[in-house]
């Protein structure tokens, strides 16, 4: 079964910003090019370049920039997935895409690729077939502080206190 996300991030970043920002919808391969094509590209044969993305409960994939919170880009509601994807472009081609589920508001689990790729595969987008970089986020019981896990380290950041091995980012 798939797992919705609500946002979990601190409520100050889920203001929505008026005017909204834009974001994209990819529908088809043509979108991610066009979006593409829209950048500032430096003049070098390979590029890259890192956008936001949410996947919304529809199944639908949308971009923003990369500055975006990605609770703007779902416009606050609830996602199947989120992250960061970086186009490589050679020659003005898209050539690849490389994914993590980097995204501190909504915290989604290393598992969420799964719709992830069944999303790239629909659209027709090249990927490697799992997270370039994957995280696991913990909620800390004692003082609710939001922790990215590094190198298998679950304790506390902020009061050292031990992180459960089961996801628990939702709020209470
Ligand atoms: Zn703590």
């Amino acid at each position: 079964m798939t797992r919705s996300y609500q946002y979990c991030g601190p409520a100050e970043l889920s203001h929505m910003p008026n005017p909204l920002p834009s974001r994209n919808q990819i529908r088809q391969r043509a979108d991610a090019e066009a979006w593409i094509a829209a950048q500032h590209l430096g003049s070098g044969k390979h590029q890259q370049l890192t956008a936001t993305f949410i996947i919304d409960q529809a199944a639908q994939l949308w971009l923003a920039d990369q500055r975006s919170e990605h609770v703007v880009c779902a416009r606050g509601a609830a996602v199947l997935a989120a992250g960061e994807i970086t186009f490589s472009v050679e020659a003005k081609c898209l050539v690849g895409c490389e994914l993590t589920n980097q995204s501190t508001g909504y915290c989604p689990e290393p598992a969420s690729w799964a719709v992830v790729q069944q999303v790239l595969d629909s659209i027709g987008l090249p990927h490697a077939g799992a997270w370039t970089t994957s995280y696991e986020f913990r909620r800390c019981p004692a003082c609710a502080m939001l922790n990215l896990i590094k190198e298998q380290w679950f304790f506390c950041a902020v009061c050292d206190h031990e992180l459960p091995q089961q996801w628990n980012c939702a709020r209470g």
